[in-house]
């Protein structure tokens, strides 16, 4: 698979944040143990964790180029509060409420897709960004992978890592922690949750794509999970919201 690398050596994809700037400092700290150069965002920046503000601030400073998730959204637009269960409603509106008007000004300008490298940057699946629909079946993968142009597409919004490739019609589900780009293969990579995994490892989640290598390897760093949720049962009256994070669930 030849792409047109900019450069970049190693890039690190995250997603997901949800306001938790432990996890979000733990996974950027591992990115320049592991001589990261290139860092791009899934979305979901805030929502659920307490710490909006501040997770922005990092991305912002740090020039991450960073698409739409649908929380960033629903801060944004009663609109897209719709389909929020009260949990995920309540935590939006607090984000709303406390959110800085320059942080709010950055979530506006997040573009729904980014195209890098030969390959695509998005929250929910391809298929049609804006709808948020999960890709969680082989069906849903099929879909995704008739939508995109690009052998790679790297998304986040279920929380739940995997790796899936679509080779001469065929689809595999990659279940090692480190894929092997392949020739005529089209690969679509869910780098899970940093602040809220819930695929049963409360660890932070991410992937590191090695583009010498041509390998792409799943990153689950720990990080200060009981200080993360001190913070939000200050804000919170969810009790869920801050043991979940123990449970990565
Ligand atoms: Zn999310």
């Amino acid at each position: 698979m030849k792409l047109d690398n900019g450069n970049a050596r190693r890039v690190g994809v995250i997603s997901d944040i949800h306001g938790n700037l432990e996890a979000l400092e733990a996974v950027l700290t591992s990115f320049a143990e592991a001589r990261v150069d290139r860092i791009f965002c899934c979305g979901d920046v805030v929502g659920y964790g307490a710490s909006p503000n501040e997770c922005i601030e990092l991305l912002r400073r740090r020039e991450i180029p960073t698409v739409l998730g649908n929380h960033d959204a629903a801060v944004l637009n009663d609109d897209e509060l719709v389909f929020f269960n009260e949990m995920a409603r309540d935590a939006a509106l607090w984000t709303r409420g406390v959110l800085t008007e320059e942080s709010r000004r950055w979530l506006s300008s997040l573009p729904m897709t980014i195209s890098r490298y030969g390959s695509l940057f998005v929250h929910a699946s391809p298929t049609d960004p804006a709808e948020w629909n999960y890709v969680l079946t082989y069906g849903e993968a099929r879909r995704a992978f008739k939508a995109i142009e690009e052998p790679l597409c790297f998304l986040g919004h279920s929380h739940q890592p995997f790796f899936i490739t679509l080779r001469f019609g065929e689809i595999d589900h990659i279940r090692e922690d480190v894929m092997t780009l392949g020739e005529n293969t089209s690969h679509l990579v869910n780098v899970g949750s940093v602040g809220q995994p819930r695929d049963r490892d409360p660890r932070a989640s991410s992937v590191i794509w090695d583009l010498a290598q041509g390998t792409i390897t799943l990153n689950r760093v720990e990080y200060d999970v009981a200080r993360a949720q001190q913070k939000i049962r200050m804000i919170s009256g969810h009790a869920t919201l801050a043991e979940r994070l123990a449970r990565g669930e």
